[in-house]
């Protein structure tokens, strides 16, 4: 169909009268909504938490605060809350809903509820957002580490080439070995009697020794 210039205006004018109705049969549009989307102020959202570190996927009930139809806040435990700092502010769309991915790759859907909610899931996230950061945060030096591994590589790494008797770092260890080349030397070839050096005694007496004791 070709639209004509009238069939074009009096379609603008069905839209107008449909969203005109939409919007009067809606108290939570009147209220929350203006031309330029969502009026300034704090929202109880559903939020979607994803973790693909960690595998963490659960939804909270918090208070996000909204400007200029942007998400900028969103508020959990203790009066702390997730800002710009860790991700950019977010559009609404029509519906109240965004998403987005924060600096450390956790994914967050948010779908705007209403007005601000009295009671919230702030606890439950924190606690979940708290064991994800522990789980990718290696215990040896803060970086980050996959939630599979107990340190992260350069700690895996030095931990792997550290020697368990004199702790000095040996990169030509294997990670099987248990000792750096200096004291697997020094085990193979010193006389456990006299701790004299001899090639490859490998923990028995050296030659003198040996002599010493038949001449008993
Ligand atoms: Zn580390
Ligand atoms: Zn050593
Ligand atoms: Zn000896």
């Amino acid at each position: 169909m070709i639209m004509t210039k009238a069939n074009f205006l009096l379609s603008l004018v069905i839209l107008f009268l449909t969203v005109s109705c939409g919007s009067n049969s809606n108290d939570y549009e009147e209220e929350f909504i203006d031309e330029n989307g969502y009026v300034d102020g704090t929202y109880c959202a559903e939020i979607n938490y994803y973790n693909p570190n960690t595998g963490t996927r659960s939804s909270y009930n918090l208070n996000v605060e909204v400007e200029s139809n942007e998400v900028t806040t969103i508020y959990w435990g203790n009066g702390g809350w997730l800002d710009e700092d860790h991700f950019y502010p977010e559009e609404l769309d029509s519906d109240g809903y965004c998403s987005f991915t924060s600096d450390k790759g956790y994914e967050y859907e948010i779908q705007i509820l209403g007005e601000e909610c009295t009671s919230t899931d702030e606890t439950s996230f924190q606690n979940d957002l708290e064991n994800d950061n522990e789980s990718v945060t290696c215990p040896k030096c803060g970086d980050v580490k996959d939630s599979y591994d107990e340190y992260c590589y350069n700690c895996q790494d030095e931990i792997e080439h550290t020697c368990r008797r004199c702790g000095q770092i040996d990169n030509f260890m294997f990670s099987t070995d248990d000792y750096c080349g200096d004291c697997e030397d020094e085990l193979e070839n010193t006389c456990s009697k006299c701790g004299g050096h001899e090639y490859n005694v490998n923990g028995g007496i050296c030659d003198d020794c040996k002599e010493n004791e038949e001449d008993y």
